[in-house]
């Protein structure tokens, strides 16, 4: 007890190590890898982000202009954002708040080929 007195005291006059999250959270430090976002409008649907993915947490269908992302399986490293020839994927300042149900991130687009009949 007498070695421990000198730490009780200490811990009740410093400010606490931990956070109260997610209600308190940190500053995030530049460059951190944060939330997954794609523009979609810019997006082609060439399933590049899919094909590099090394945990297999994307997928892409051409044909119904559909991206999806299962964010309890991206560990956030970045890859497909480097990847992307389009340059309409990036990572957000911020990180994923906790979730109970495991929600997709489904992404609806227009197909390039119906983006052209459009266009004609
Ligand atoms: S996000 Fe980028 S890499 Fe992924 S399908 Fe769209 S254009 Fe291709
Ligand atoms: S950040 Fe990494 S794990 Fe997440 S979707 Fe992109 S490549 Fe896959």
């Amino acid at each position: 007890m007498f070695k421990m007195t000198p730490n009780i005291l200490r811990n009740l006059i410093t400010d606490k190590a931990t956070r109260l999250y997610p209600f308190e959270t940190r500053e995030p430090w530049s460059g951190v890898r944060g939330e997954l976002g794609v523009d979609i409008e810019k997006c082609t649907f060439c399933g590049i982000c899919a094909l590099k993915c090394p945990t297999g947490c994307l997928s892409v269908d051409k044909k119904e202009g559909l991206w999806v992302c299962d964010p309890f399986v991206c560990v956030y490293c970045g890859i497909c954002v480097e990847s992307c020839p389009q340059k309409c994927l990036y990572q957000e300042l911020v990180y994923r708040k906790p979730a109970e149900a495991n929600e997709k991130i489904v992404m609806k687009g227009e197909p390039p080929r119906r983006k052209k009949e459009a266009e004609t």
